[in-house]
């Protein structure tokens, strides 16, 4: 499957089906701490990035399986994408699809730049569970730290989230990033506390760099420093950020990914084997061998119901 992926293990989610509905990396910001790479352009403009036809006969067979098996039964189907999910214009269908499909509630991972939109406002009504990001209401550092697309403005996404929060009666989590020496000091972190007054999520969570994004210059705060502010944002603010898991793992993701061919160059490996192996995480394996597939690195085959990840051959040197 390309679009479906998991279920895996999220730490806000619990057990999450992710259904991707953008490719890689179809984005409205270029944020300097993405995990997932540069946007090589930052677009604003919806369009069908995947095509409706497309994820329709994916889901469906995701959720109605031809070969006796059962459908996955995960706390959350989660539409996010290797971009922003809402920029694909077939949003409402997918969620209308999903809500016929399974009885899992629906979350949307988002970065929030699209809600001045009505039109997206009004697609989203039927998800469970919205959690948007917002880590600055400064137009400076706005153009810092998450790189917008053209005409694409702080201010807008705050309009956009407290638009949202009036017409929308399902759940919001926000999330505010925090790198250090950008959107850390006292006065950007009053101005981000009134925008959540405004806003009024349900939940804020504070984050920080846990990986290495974009740029080396997005740079983590302390544990410390989270705990020292949480007061700031309120009852509803909690910290989710997992240092433990993020401790041991600084590689850039270029490295990872040579890691992860070497290993594959030496035996066919299912992605739980990888993640053993090599230590990584779920999530973060999938989109990894998504990115080495869709490049004509790796491919796969079916062993036993098992899927297993090869190196073609004549693509370097097979291991010894
Ligand atoms: S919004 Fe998300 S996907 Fe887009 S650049 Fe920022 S972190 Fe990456």
């Amino acid at each position: 499957m390309e679009i479906v992926f998991g279920p895996v293990p999220s730490r806000r989610l619990g057990l999450s089906l992710g259904i991707d509905l953008v490719p890689l990396k179809t984005c409205s910001l270029d944020c300097i701490y993405c995990e997932l790479g540069r946007t090589a352009a930052p677009v604003a403009d919806r369009a069908e990035y995947i095509p409706w036809q497309k994820i329709a006969a994916e889901i469906r067979s995701c959720f109605r399986p031809q070969d006796g098996t059962s459908p996955p039964q995960p706390d959350f189907i989660t539409l996010s994408g290797s971009g922003e999910p809402t920029l694909n214009l077939a949003l409402p269908r997918v969620v209308a699809e999903l809500k016929t499909l399974s009885p899992a509630p629906l979350a949307l991972l988002t970065n929030g730049t699209l809600f001045g939109d009505p039109e997206v406002r009004s697609e989203v009504t039927d998800i469970d569970v919205i959690l948007p990001s917002l880590d600055t209401v400064s137009e400076d550092i706005f153009r810092a730290l998450n790189r917008p697309a053209p005409g694409l403005t702080a201010a807008g996404l705050v309009r956009g989230l407290v638009e949202l929060r009036r017409e929308f009666n399902g759940e919001i989590w926000l999330e505010i990033l925090f790198c250090h020496g950008l959107n850390d000091h006292p006065a950007e972190i009053e101005r981000l506390a009134a925008a959540c007054r405004e806003i009024r999520p349900d939940r804020i969570q504070l984050n920080t760099v846990v990986r290495p994004g974009t740029l080396s210059s997005a740079r983590p705060v302390s544990f410390g420093f989270l705990e020292t502010i949480r007061p700031t944002f309120g009852k509803h603010a909690e910290i989710i950020v997992s240092f433990a898991s993020a401790s041991t793992d600084t590689t850039p993701i270029e490295k990872r990914l040579e890691t992860i061919l070497a290993t594959l160059k030496r035996r066919p490996c299912t992605a739980t084997d990888l993640e053993k192996a090599l230590g990584l995480k779920p999530a973060e394996t999938i989109k990894m061998l998504d990115l080495l597939r869709e490049k004509g690195e790796i491919e796969s085959r079916t062993h036993e119901g098992r899927e297993y990840f090869t190196v073609p051959e004549g693509k370097g040197e097979s291991a010894t």
